[in-house]
């Protein structure tokens, strides 16, 4: 996950309207924030742990000055939350500074650090995106772009980038293009009769943050593309190499926001017709369809449209509370669910519910729902998912990185049945979700689903997320990750 927004905004300061962006994409991670700016000639940084809105105030933002701006939110995936890993990062190199701000996850880091002055370089933060600012940096040629282009073949895994130097805010995206990265510009507004914004562009980890901002879609950054963005000037394209697009396709199923698009895609849209796929592929007799809040909903609406049972919400959430399954811990986690959902006793009381939710990755957040809904007086919980069960881990950007985590890897869908207590369980199958979404197998990842991962994971890559925090640790099998980690979830 993470959230990465650009713009470059000719005869204004672009830092209010990166971090209207990337608050945006808030959504995409909560545990940091971050900022760079410049002016033409200096890049000044600001980043702290916390939410957009607590880091990115209105009391700071009139000091960062300049009209190039990128901006990140994070959620870990390589290494801990702790104030040196929050992005932008940062970092001079032959009198030039260079800020990067990183979507995805590096699954070769061990590879690249050793590249790195023979991995004797000792690096001030410990994510796979200090490493790569710092492959970029002490590159020779003294120009970003050309940078990427000598570090890039080097790189393996999932990246979408947004960067920063004196001149020019960059975007990136890798050859499978995993992640999602999308072009837009300013048109003139009302409220700016002298145009000044006009002639403004845009990169975004999603449409939606460009809509917000004010600007329109041009395009999705291609996988393998590098766009180029300077004052003044039309953005320009580089193929770095040939793409092979691989978007992950949990980016539609739950990810990212409902009023943006992939593919061409609206993910709403997308998402409502995956519940009348799983309507068509698991019905059951009910009395009502309700949604787990929020991000259940529109699968929830199409499974109500295409079973013809009832549609209404039988849970509300708080607001205020982050998403359950994005906190970095389980205990945080455990509490999260507590205070985020509480159940209507009016609407479910004496009633057979169907409930739709999107995914089961622990199966601890769904078996407290379950618990929460029967207290509630439901006579009934019949779980409906609108994706396939998460049988292996991701490597490419989602922190499900120990397989003994996800249930669904040792346990059959009886036994999640059991052990979240309803009455029944079905999942919608892949051939489901490429039918709700109109578009080929071979245009996604499937791989937590399937197994089948597009570019190769080392064996130890499942330590990775502090494998910079522990450089010269061995590496260890699954095997041997598996008998080490905690069981959370018993065994059936
Ligand atoms: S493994 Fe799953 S979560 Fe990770 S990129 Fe592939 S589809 Fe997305």
């Amino acid at each position: 996950m993470c959230g990465i927004f650009g713009a470059v905004t000719p005869g204004t300061d672009a830092a209010g309207i990166a971090a209207l962006g990337v608050f945006s994409l808030q959504h995409r991670g909560q545990e940091s924030a971050g900022i760079a700016v410049s002016d033409g000639d200096q890049l000044m940084l600001y980043k702290d742990l916390g939410l957009i809105a607590q880091v990115l105030d209105e009391r700071k933002l009139p000091s960062l000055r300049g009209p190039l701006a990128i901006a990140h939110c994070r959620y870990s995936t390589t290494g801990s939350t702790i104030w040196e890993n929050a992005q932008p990062t940062f970092r001079m190199s032959r009198g030039k500074a260079l800020a990067v701000g990183h979507n995805g996850n590096l699954v070769n880091t061990r590879e690249l650090l050793a590249r790195l002055e023979g991995g004797k370089t000792r690096l001030p933060a410990t994510t796979d995106t200090e490493l790569l600012t710092a492959l970029l940096a002490d590159d020779p040629s003294g120009d970003t772009v050309q940078a990427l282009l000598n570090v890039l073949p080097h790189v393996k895994g999932a990246y979408s980038l947004a960067i920063l130097d004196d001149k020019r805010v960059i975007g990136v995206r890798d050859p499978f293009g995993f992640r999602p990265l999308v072009l837009g510009r300013i048109e003139p507004h009302d409220d700016d009769p002298e145009g000044k914004r006009s002639g403004a562009w845009m990169i975004s980890s999603e449409s939606a943050a460009i809509d917000v901002a004010g600007g329109t879609v041009v395009r999705d950054i291609a996988p393998g593309e590098i766009v180029i963005l300077e004052e003044g000037k039309e953005p320009v394209s580089i193929q770095f190499a040939p793409g092979n697009e691989k978007l992950c396709v949990f980016e539609l199923i739950y990810f990212g926001r409902p009023d943006s698009y992939m593919l061409g895609r609206n993910l709403y849209e997308s998402r409502r017709r995956m519940g009348v796929a799983l309507a068509a592929e698991s019905p059951v007799a009910a009395d009502m369809v309700m949604p787990v809040p929020d991000t259940g909903a529109p699968a929830a609406a199409g499974y109500a449209e295409g079973s013809g049972l009832h549609y209404r919400e039988g849970m509300v959430r708080n607001r205020y509370s982050g998403r359950t399954f994005i906190q970095p811990s389980q205990h945080m986690r455990q509490r999260g669910v507590t205070v985020k959902l509480s159940p209507l006793r009016e609407v479910v009381a004496g009633k057979r519910l169907v409930v739709v939710d999107d995914s089961i990755v622990r199966g601890t957040t769904t078996r407290q729902i379950v618990a929460l809904l029967r207290k509630a007086g439901a006579t009934e919980v019949h779980l409906r998912i609108s994706s396939p069960p998460i049988h292996h881990p991701c490597f490419y950007g989602i922190d499900t990185q120990i397989e003994t985590e996800l249930i669904a890897s040792t346990h059959s869908v009886d036994e999640i049945r059991d052990f979240v207590g309803a009455d029944s369980l079905s999942f919608l199958s892949i051939a489901g979700v490429l039918q709700a979404l109109d578009l080929p197998y071979d245009k996604f990842c499937f791989a937590c689903f399937d197994g089948n991962y597009p570019v190769p994971v080392p064996y130890d890559t499942a330590r990775h997320k502090f494998v910079l925090e522990d450089p010269d640790g061995e590496p260890v099998s699954r095997g041997e990750l598996r008998a080490a980690a905690p069981t959370e979830v018993p065994h059936a």
